[in-house]
């Protein structure tokens, strides 16, 4: 992610959620490094290897189906599901 001015953003999963809020809160614009992502629900198998990966909580369990969901809305397309998934089913759109 980066900012308008084009300075980065990066750290631990902890510090990156609260940098993210706290500049949300100060009206601060976070612009993505990529255009999209989506999940390719015919490649997903549910492994659930990418939701620990997800900083926003946009990939989720739902229990009981143990389906993993893909919440758009949440997302801030930081790609970090994308090398956590053994099938390459979340895809970036640069
Ligand atoms: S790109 Fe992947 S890891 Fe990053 S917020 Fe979106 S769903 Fe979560
Ligand atoms: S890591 Fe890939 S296959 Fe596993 S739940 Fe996430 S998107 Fe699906």
């Amino acid at each position: 992610m980066k900012r308008a001015d084009g300075a980065g953003v990066s750290g631990e999963e902890q510090d990156y959620r609260r940098a993210t809020d706290y500049l949300r809160q100060m009206g601060i614009r976070l612009q993505p490094l990529v255009q999209d992502i989506r999940k390719n629900d015919e490649r997903c198998t549910d492994c659930g290897a990418c939701v620990g990966a997800c900083p926003t909580e946009a990939l989720v369990l739902e229990r009981p189906s143990m389906k993993v969901l893909f919440n758009p809305e949440e997302c801030v397309v930081c790609g970090e599901c994308v090398p956590t998934c053994p099938v390459r089913a979340m895809e970036l759109t640069f």
